[in-house]
């Protein structure tokens, strides 16, 4: 068989799975999901429904995942590599990393930074390697596209101690699909990826912003954690410092606030009815008052940021859309683009409401000042490439198994 990549992000429930040919060609994902739950299970080619054990961990769940795949004839017994999404590499990794010892330690050593995220990603990674103990492991992280941020973008004002002895700074996460949107969008331009500059707004449920100079990362949304910037499904995105003071005056803890502003802000919180924009901008054209309003302080915000990021660049190829709601939100793009006539955009609205399919992703009018596209994202493939980049370089000319 065909030499495969399987690609493993692990959530704090949930397990998604995709194997990838040498062409860089999905061959199937998988889901496994409500994992610590009673009725965990596996969900397959997007329709197959396998119940896990009850209560299934990420391990029993990669295992069950694996054995899936394999008796279904997709993947073969090992492959080639295995590559992990991992949400923060801090400032130890500013690209891919094969999982050795000492870059598990450092993961394990960004795990305060990321409490929700690092300590599943690392499960996944140790359950791999129990799987399989022989193949080569590569860490993809979210983080590491923006560890070019300059230092004004990333330092916060706060007293230097905060950086210094716990590392608060500015991180940004969505690297991958950023670094892809960047990479994608010099391909359709036609141009070389250090001379292309995009701003990039990756929206799905969690959503962030992010400048692209010459190809390099030079201000995103997010920040010390996926809560800042842009106003998210659940999350609250930017809110003023001063209301944590305020909420614990009221009796609110700290916890509770974190819950909040985690998981019941948002969209969700805003619509008090849905964190999902599909149902929200229906909600909303039957007349929900509360929706109207989300979708309206979802736009504002983004096209708020989007002035933002162009501080930061000196010419602009392009501005592009991605993720769930990027790529298929034709309300919010134009909406969005309604706030930014003064920078010069103009929507397409034929264009705009196909999401720029027929134009090679264009969707910006004849007279806007910059063109805006929509790309569709391909994180799972970009972990794959990377994976069998790292593995091709550390492990020349070795065919694995074949
Ligand atoms: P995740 O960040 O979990 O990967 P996705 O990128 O799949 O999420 O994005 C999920 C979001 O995309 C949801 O808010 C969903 O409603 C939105 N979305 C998907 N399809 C549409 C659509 N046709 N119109 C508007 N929003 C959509």
């Amino acid at each position: 068989m065909d030499d495969q990549i399987l690609v493993v992000n692990c959530g704090s429930s949930s397990v998604k799975i995709a194997v990838f040919d040498s062409h860089g060609t999905v061959l199937v994902s998988a889901l496994a999901e409500k994992l610590g739950q009673p009725d965990a299970r596996l969900v397959a080619d997007g329709e197959e429904s396998v119940s896990l054990p009850a209560m299934a961990d990420h391990h029993q769940a990669l295992e069950a995942s694996i054995e899936w795949l394999q008796r279904a004839g997709y993947l073969s017994t090992e492959p080639t590599a295995i590559g992990h999404r991992v949400v923060h590499g801090g400032e130890a990794f500013h690209k891919a990393a094969l999982l050795d010892e000492n870059a598990i330690r450092a993961i394990e050593s960004c795990a305060d930074l990321a409490p929700l995220h690092n300590p599943v990603n690392l499960a996944g990674i140790e359950a791999a390697r129990r799987l399989f103990p022989e193949v080569p492991q590569v860490a993809v992280f979210d983080t590491a596209f923006h560890q070019s941020l300059p230092r004004h973008a990333w330092l916060y004002a706060l007293p230097r101690r905060f950086y210094e002895d716990y590392g608060v700074r500015r991180y940004g996460f969505h690297g991958t699909s950023h670094q892809y949107m960047a990479e994608e969008a010099a391909r359709r331009l036609d141009k070389p990826l250090e001379e292309t500059s995009i701003i990039s707004a990756h929206l799905g449920n969690g959503c962030s912003i992010t400048a692209i100079r010459n190809g390099q990362s030079v201000d995103t949304s997010m920040g010390l954690t996926p809560l800042e910037g842009l106003v998210m499904g659940t999350r609250s995105g930017d809110v003023d410092p001063g209301l944590f003071d305020f909420l614990a005056a009221k009796g609110v803890t700290a916890e509770e606030t974190h819950r909040i502003l985690n998981r019941e802000s948002g969209l969700l919180g805003l619509s008090g009815h849905t964190s999902d924009m599909r149902n929200l901008v229906n909600a909303a054209r039957e007349g929900n008052g509360q929706c109207k309003d989300a979708f309206e302080v979802f736009c504002f915000r983004l096209a708020r940021y989007i002035g933002a990021m162009m501080v930061s660049l000196e010419q602009l190829d392009a501005l592009v859309f991605t993720g769930g709601i990027g790529e298929n939100s034709t309300d919010v793009r134009a909406r969005t683009l309604e706030h930014l006539v003064l920078p010069g955009f103009r929507v397409d609205p034929a264009a705009n409401a196909h999401h720029g399919r027929n134009h090679g992703g264009h969707i910006a009018a004849a007279n806007s000042r910059f063109p805006v596209m929509v790309i569709p994202t391909r994180e799972e493939a970009m972990i794959a490439r990377e994976a069998r980049a790292l593995v091709a370089d550390s492990h020349p000319r070795t065919s694995r198994h074949h």
